[in-house]
């Protein structure tokens, strides 16, 4: 049957980042999403973090009118992401970019932009894609615990780079909820999600 064939090609890509460390988002989180695609008739996703293409993949899948547009800036895993859409013959509905997404000119507005790419840029992503969110669009953006080091004491924390982006988290959280013409829900969903819906 043609559901057992894509659940058996989602276990491989599955299995596939675990032995490559590749950090696909968690299976709460992914529900989380799909749910949220679903219960708001979602059509158009921007994708900023493609890695291997599973999040892309797995949103594409919730109903044939979902179009997703998604950028990586890592050739190894976006040429990784050319051969699963293809594996799932996504290709007419999956739009891969190779580039720096702050490098990178979108056209066109989305229900929903996805950001699961540089932790300590989220600030940036949102300043540059703002303009791509349709009026009534939704913001989503993964790992804003950070595998909890987010809200940890800074002291705690022995490396530099870790405490750098833990306190950008901290400033985009803040970021977000300063935002007059957004609301902000943070989600205790796998590393944490933040659901930012525009409001008219
Ligand atoms: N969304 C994917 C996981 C993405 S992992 C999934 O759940 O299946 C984060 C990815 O973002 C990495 O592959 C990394 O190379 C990419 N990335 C980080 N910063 C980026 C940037 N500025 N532009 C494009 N891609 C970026
Ligand atoms: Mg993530």
């Amino acid at each position: 049957m043609v559901d057992d064939n894509i659940k058996q090609n989602i276990t491989k890509l599955e299995k596939y980042a675990k032995e490559n460390k590749i950090p696909i988002m968690q299976k709460e989180g992914i529900k989380f999403l799909i749910n949220y695609i679903e219960k708001n008739e979602i059509k158009n996703i921007l994708e900023i973090g493609t890695a291997i293409g599973y999040s892309a993949i797995c949103m594409a899948l919730v109903n044939p009118k979902i179009k997703v547009t998604t950028i990586e800036r890592d050739e190894e895993r976006y040429l990784e992401a050319i051969k699963n859409i293809k594996l799932f013959n996504l290709e007419n509905r999956i739009t891969l970019i190779f580039n720096d997404a702050l490098n990178t000119k979108i056209e066109g507005k989305y229900d929903l932009i996805f950001f699961d790419a540089a932790k300590a840029q989220n600030i940036n992503f949102f300043n540059h894609f703002e303009e791509n969110l349709a009026s009534n669009g939704t913001i989503i953006t993964d790992n804003i615990f950070f595998h909890g080091y987010t809200y940890m004491d800074p002291q705690e924390i022995e490396s530099k780079n870790i405490r750098a982006i833990a306190r950008k988290i901290r400033e985009y959280v803040d970021f977000l909820n300063d935002k007059k013409n957004y609301v902000t829900e943070i989600k205790k969903i796998g590393d944490g999600v933040a659901v930012t819906e525009r409001v008219q």
